[in-house]
C-alpha cells in the first residue's frame, strides 16, 4: 500500500482565517442584518486598471486569429515579459539579464516549488510574525523550520543572529503581516549572513511597489553581494490587484551557485518539466502593467490604499496606540490596547464596533498581543471603522 507523506501530519491546522469566519457568521447569526466592516482581508478591492484591461482584451482576439495565435509557451516566461521584468530592474540600476527572470502564476505557487531546488534535509528560517505559507510549504516538503521571533523592541526587523542559522532563509520585505521594511543596512546584514554561511536567501517582494520611501530598497537585488545569495519571489496580485488573474515572476541569478552547481539552470530544468508555461493572454495583461499607462493607472490604485492607510494611522496616532506598517506597506500591525491578547482584542471590536480585523497571534506565538489592520478596503469603511475605533478606544 502506498504511504503518504506523513509530513501532512505535523502541519499545523489553519485555523486562523477559519476561526475569523466562524466567530463573525455566529455573530451575523446573533445579529442579523448588521454590516461589518471588514479590515482583515489580504485581497484587493479595485478592478484591473483600463491598461491591463486593454491588453487582456487584444491577447484574446490574438487567440482568435490564425496569424496571431499562441499555443505553449516558452516555460520560464514569455521572452517579451521577462524583457519587460528586467527593463523594470535595469531602469532602478539593477543588472538583471533577461533570463535570469522567470515568469510564474504567483508567489504563492512559487514559494512552494522553488523547494524542489534544495536538498530536502535542509532546514528553512522563517522570521516572525509571517505570512503562514512558509512554514506550511517547508512541513510539506519535511525541511526543518527555525522560527526567529521578533518584536516591537526591534521594529519586527530582527538582525541575523546564532540562532537565526538555516539553510534557506525567508524573508519578507515589506512585511506580511507586520508592514516593517528593512532598510539597506539590516538588509546588507543578511546578505552578508547568508554569503557567510553559504545559506540562500529566499527574499518575498510581494509587496514592494507600496514602498514610498526612496532610501528603503524595493528588491533585495539592489544590496552588494545577493546575487550571489538570494532568489527574489514578486507578484502581480497586490501591485497591480491579479490576485484573481494570477501572475508573479522570480529572480535567479546566475551567479547563485552551491557545490557547482547554478540554480537558474536547475530552475530552467524543473520549469521545463514541471510546467508548460504562463498563459499568453495573463502575460501580456501583465506587461501591460510596466508600460508608462500602466505604471501611472497601477499607481493610482496603491495611492488609494494608501489614502485608507493613512485614516487607520492617524486613528491610531489620535490615540497614541503603537503601530508598524501603512506607510511602505499595506498593512498595519497595531499593540492591542491594554494588555488584550489577539483573540480577545478581535472579539472586542467585532461586538463593540462591529470591525474585523486579524489576530496577530495567527502569523506565530510572537504576534500575540499584536493585531493586524489591513487597508485594501472600500473607502467608506475604512473611514467608518477608523471613526469607530477612536470613539471606542479613546
Ligand atoms: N507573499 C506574501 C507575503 C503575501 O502576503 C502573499 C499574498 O497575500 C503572497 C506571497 C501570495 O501572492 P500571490 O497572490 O502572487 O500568490
Amino acid at each position: 500500500m502506498i504511504t503518504p507523506n506523513m509530513h501532512y501530519c505535523d502541519l499545523k491546522d489553519s485555523y486562523l482565517f477559519f476561526n475569523i469566519a466562524k466567530k463573525t457568521k455566529a455573530y451575523l447569526e446573533e445579529h442579523p442584518g448588521t454590516h461589518l466592516y471588514r479590515m482583515g482581508i489580504g485581497d484587493v478591492s479595485l478592478p484591473l486598471c483600463d491598461a491591463v484591461i486593454k491588453a487582456l482584451h487584444e491577447a484574446v482576439d490574438d487567440q482568435a486569429s490564425p496569424e496571431r495565435f499562441h499555443g505553449y509557451m516558452p516555460e520560464p516566461g514569455a521572452p517579451f515579459l521577462r524583457t519587460t521584468i528586467a527593463e523594470y530592474y535595469r531602469k532602478r540600476g539593477i543588472d538583471l539579464a533577461d533570463d535570469e527572470v522567470f515568469v510564474s502564476s504567483g508567489a504563492s505557487d512559487e514559494l512552494g516549488d522553488i523547494l524542489d531546488l534544495f536538498d530536502r534535509g535542509g532546514s528553512s528560517l522563517v522570521i516572525e510574525p509571517a505570512y503562514p505559507a512558509y512554514v506550511d510549504a517547508n512541513v510539506m516538503a519535511g525541511r526543518k523550520v527555525v522560527h526567529l521571533a521578533s518584536g516591537k523592541e526591534n521594529g519586527f526587523l530582527p538582525d541575523p543572529s546564532d540562532d537565526a542559522k538555516a539553510d534557506l532563509l525567508y524573508i519578507c520585505s515589506p512585511n506580511n503581516p507586520t508592514g516593517a521594511v528593512f532598510n539597506r543596512e539590516q538588509l546588507k546584514r543578511w546578505v552578508d549572513f547568508a554569503n557567510e554561511n553559504g545559506s540562500v536567501i529566499l527574499f518575498d517582494a510581494a509587496y514592494e511597489a507600496f514602498i514610498e520611501e526612496d532610501h528603503l530598497p524595493r528588491s533585495i537585488m539592489e544590496i552588494e553581494g545577493a546575487k550571489k545569495c538570494a532568489i527574489e519571489i514578486c507578484s502581480f496580485s497586490k501591485t497591480a490587484g491579479f490576485t484573481g488573474t494570477r501572475l508573479g515572476y522570480t529572480i535567479i541569478p546566475k551567479d547563485l551557485v552551491r557545490n557547482g552547481m547554478c540554480f537558474n539552470d536547475m530552475w530552467v530544468r524543473n520549469r521545463t518539466t514541471k510546467t508548460n508555461g504562463v498563459s499568453y493572454i495573463i502575460q501580456k495583461g501583465g506587461a501591460a502593467v510596466f508600460t508608462e499607462e500602466g505604471q501611472k493607472q497601477i499607481r493610482a490604485n496603491i495611492r488609494f490604499y494608501k489614502e485608507n492607510a493613512k485614516i487607520l494611522t492617524d486613528a491610531l496616532d489620535s490615540l497614541g496606540i503603537w503601530y508598524t506598517g501603512g506607510k511602505n506597506a499595506p498593512y498595519i500591525w497595531m499593540k492591542c490596547p491594554n494588555g488584550m491578547g489577539s483573540w480577545e482584542f478581535f472579539d472586542y471590536l467585532l461586538h463593540e464596533i462591529q470591525v474585523v480585523g486579524t489576530p496577530g497571534e495567527g502569523f506565530g506565538a510572537c504576534g500575540e498581543g499584536f493585531f493586524r489592520f489591513s487597508t485594501f478596503g472600500n473607502r467608506e469603511d475604512t473611514i467608518e471603522a477608523a471613526k469607530r475605533l477612536k470613539k471606542l478606544l479613546g
